[in-house]
């Protein structure tokens, strides 16, 4: 079984399909997709569709944008009710806060002379609710200004460039909380990716662990062998379901081929499990896996 259990579609900032990622999910021979686009899931209905019809196995997700102290921090959540009304009203805040952002990007980039206007990113965007910067870069790629969406985020869009606007994330804790509110279960993505490895040591991670946070992602792209060895040592420790994912942007994304991480059967059996007893607790009708 080939389990891949972070996702994105052209529901977020992928360049695929919903039904486009199921395609090549078949075709690649990944068994089980976690369709995970952030802070929406707007591509769910389309990705359950595909599935069924293709029979690969799709485990409904987010990836919900947060933050620790300064830092970003992104927290997977699968199989949560998406309508219980304390998360549908955060996840609308943080849209909210994209479509503010993104006007406010476009005036900097406009005033260091860059030619783009709000219209060019929601056409590129094409309907995907969680606007993001990977859209603008394809503007500023369509413009001939860089040449892929890594040099856009190195020269206009990161930390420290003249497009980078913050923009509104919900407390890392918090969202935990709404996630196992919503009969989910929470997994923290990339945990010492750029954004958030120097916030969370054990010490945080034990809380987020007693918040109800079921798991971290180990295997990611963003973690050296050594990281990856420490990390899974930590989820040992504390009792965490230790997940592995390609975080698949279709070719928004160098080096994250679809499969080239992939989640252990049996640690996955453990994070269904554990969603099975925060779905219940919770009473809602949370989202299904599909082809189970
Ligand atoms: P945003 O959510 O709009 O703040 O943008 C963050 C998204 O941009 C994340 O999903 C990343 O996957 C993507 N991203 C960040 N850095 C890069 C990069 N160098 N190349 C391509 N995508 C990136
Ligand atoms: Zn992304
Ligand atoms: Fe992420
Ligand atoms: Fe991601």
């Amino acid at each position: 079984m080939r389990i891949d259990l972070h996702v994105h579609s052209t529901a977020s900032d992928g360049t695929l399909t919903p039904t486009q990622v199921i395609e090549h999910a078949a075709a690649q021979g990944v068994d089980v997709v976690g369709l995970t686009d952030h802070d929406s899931p707007a591509g769910w209905a389309e990705g359950v569709e595909a599935a069924r019809d293709l029979d690969v196995m799709l485990v409904p997700g987010m990836e919900v944008s947060t933050k620790l102290g300064r830092a970003g921090v992104h927290v997977l959540a699968y199989l949560p009710d998406p309508a219980f009304p304390p998360l549908a009203a955060e996840l609308d805040r943080i849209i909210a806060g994209r479509e503010g952002r993104l006007g406010a990007i476009v005036e900097q980039l406009r005033s260091v002379g860059v030619d783009i206007t709000v219209d060019d990113v929601r056409r590129q965007a094409a309907g995907s609710p969680a606007i993001g910067r990977p859209h603008v870069a394809d503007v500023l790629v369509a413009k001939g200004v860089v040449s892929d969406r890594a040099e856009a985020f190195r020269g206009w869009l990161g930390y420290g460039q003249p497009g980078f606007v913050v923009r509104y994330a919900t407390q890392t804790d918090a969202m935990v909380r709404l996630i196992v509110g919503a009969g989910g279960a929470a997994v923290i993505a990339h945990p010492w990716g750029r954004g958030s490895r120097r916030v969370l040591d054990v010490d945080t991670l034990a809380a987020l662990r007693d918040a109800g946070l079921t798991g971290i992602e180990v295997d990611h792209q963003d973690h050296s062998p050594d990281d990856r060895q420490r990390l899974r040592l930590i989820a040992d420790d504390l009792g965490l379901v230790a997940t592995g994912a390609s975080d698949f942007h279709g070719a928004g994304k160098v080096d994250h081929e679809l499969g080239c991480n992939l989640t252990s059967p049996d640690q996955f059996e453990r994070l269904l499990g554990l969603a099975a007893v925060n779905a219940a607790s919770s009473g809602l009708r949370v989202a299904e896996v599909v082809g189970r």
